[in-house]
């Protein structure tokens, strides 16, 4: 078991396996992208193989693919196809827009994925297009519709931002009525690229709740599962479920089960710390497995007790201002 310097155990590893996207979204980076990780800066699929298989031995037990946007990484299924054959991973799951997943879902379940996080901020195909700077909502409806006949899990993630989606959290809590989706609205953090003034947070996670509560005053709470980051929720009668993700007010940080590898090999053993180590520069240093775990091991006996702490503790004085797509959610 793989437990931290404050008793936490950590298995869950999210991998962010590109930097780039096919869309735009206002929240995580601007209008004309970020700079972009060149071909070589990236780690390569035998890299991010050997890197899980380790962390697997070492008791990971649950992989989150995530970007950037997954599938505009060429032959992303091959990654996956690999990484759905390791021996002692519980859960492999996919964190996507859904633009370009739809013509893969029968393949995802083949290959053993239970379940996809799909973001959508909005169900008005013009909201969509103002948040998230391009036309794609029928392609990310038509990728919703697929992984619900595929009996994939769906987990819907919505980031709630003044003045562009207030309007959608209850019509989205309405879709739990007659389907067995979770909704989960998620606190918008700073992480935007730059791509606009971040004024701190409008909209907590009791805010949202309170927004909630006004049109459903019925909503239950339902216990949460170890390692929930959301304080999970239901409105008697519907089928899905709902979820609000304090992911700035950072309420989830005693149980906290997760770290993260970016895109260029960067292990981040807290969201909020700007990275301890690069994997990928000591895997081409040639660097053994033994030697690499020793230095995982020491990583994550050093991690921060809470996301404030990691905060503090960044090397990059200049504040949180990095694109959620380098770090992958
Ligand atoms: N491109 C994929 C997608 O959007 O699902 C995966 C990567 S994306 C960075 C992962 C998650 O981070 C998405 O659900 C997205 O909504 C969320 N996210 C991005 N920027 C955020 C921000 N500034 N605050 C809160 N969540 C954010
Ligand atoms: Fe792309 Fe996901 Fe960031 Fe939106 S949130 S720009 S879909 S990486």
């Amino acid at each position: 078991m793989l437990t931290d310097n404050h008793g936490r155990k950590i298995n869950y590893l999210r991998l962010a396996v590109t930097d780039r996207c096919n869309l735009r979204c206002f929240y995580c980076m601007p209008e004309d992208g970020i700079n972009w990780l060149s071909r070589s800066e990236l780690m390569t699929y035998e890299e991010m193989l050997r890197c899980c298989s380790m962390l697997v031995q070492m008791g990971v037990v649950k992989i989150r693919i995530t970007g950037g946007e997954p599938f505009v990484r060429k032959d992303i299924m091959k990654l996956i196809t690999n990484l759905s054959k390791l021996q002692d991973l519980d859960e492999l799951t996919i964190t996507t827009n859904g633009i370009l997943t739809a013509p893969h879902v029968a393949e995802l379940k083949a290959l053993g994925v239970r379940s996809v996080n799909l973001s959508l901020d909005t169900l008005h195909p013009g909201r969509f297009f103002s948040i998230t700077r391009r036309d794609e909502f029928a392609n990310v409806m038509t990728t919703f519709d697929k992984l619900l006949k595929h009996d994939i899990e769906v987990k819907i993630n919505a980031v709630v931002m003044d003045g562009k989606n207030i309007q959608d959290i209850n019509p989205m809590v309405e879709l739990t009525r007659h389907l067995p989706v979770s909704v989960r609205f998620i606190e918008e953090m700073p992480f935007n690229g730059n791509g606009h003034d971040y004024n701190g947070l409008k909209w907590d996670y009791l805010r949202i709740l309170n927004e909630i509560k006004s049109t459903y005053p019925d909503i239950k709470k339902l216990d949460d599962p170890q390692y929930s980051t959301a304080y999970n929720y239901q409105i008697p009668g519907h089928k899905g479920k709902v979820g609000i993700i304090a992911a700035y007010s950072r309420t989830f940080c005693g149980t906290c089960n997760r770290i993260r590898i970016t895109p260029d090999g960067e292990l981040k053993t807290c969201l909020y710390d700007n990275g301890v180590l690069n994997i990928k520069d000591l895997m081409r240093q040639n660097i053994g497995d033994g030697d690499l775990k020793d230095i995982l091991l020491n990583a994550f006996n050093k991690r921060p007790k809470d996301g404030w702490e990691a905060e503090r503790r960044r090397t990059e004085k200049a504040g949180i201002h990095e694109s959620m797509a380098t770090i992958g959610g």
